[in-house]
């Protein structure tokens, strides 16, 4: 079969293969769904394709990795002891890659919610943690009806 990709699609699509369907992802899915929320997930079209997209909220979630996205004051977000430049210069371009999105979502009028990793790790967690975004979600959708 030829490949018709070009490298940065191809590295494109690895890096989407890598981070979808993660597990503490799918643990937020179903706590949130449990909830009764609806959502799309990996909507194309969006600025850093958001885990989650709640149109009828004008919201987007994303699900970070502690290590790879440097959760401030988490343990996981180490760095290694070696080879320690080119990680920090990996993270560097990882945090500033999400601010950016970030701030090109917020102009496009979306709320942005970045949920960490660490906060969905067991069952208890994510319950709790869909249940903090479902009362904030619900605060915005009040908001945006006043
Ligand atoms: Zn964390």
């Amino acid at each position: 079969m030829v490949d018709t990709l070009t490298p940065s699609q191809r590295s494109e699509r690895m890096s989407r293969i890598r981070s979808r369907d993660t597990k503490p992802e799918i643990a937020l899915r179903k706590a949130l769904h449990g909830l009764g929320f609806r959502f799309r997930v990996h909507k194309t079209g969006l600025p850093g394709k958001p885990d989650l997209v709640l149109p009828k909220y004008r919201c987007v979630i994303f699900v970070h990795g502690c290590f790879w996205h440097r959760h401030p004051g988490c343990k996981v977000a180490t760095t290694p002891k070696s080879n320690t430049g080119f990680w920090v210069e990996k993270f560097t371009r990882n945090v500033e890659r999400d601010k950016r999105v970030s701030k090109q979502l917020e102009e496009a009028g979306w709320h942005v919610i970045t949920v960490w990793e660490c906060d969905l790790d067991t069952h208890a967690k994510a319950l709790s943690t869909a249940g903090v975004l479902g009362r904030d979600l619900r605060m915005l959708l009040a908001a945006k009806s006043k």
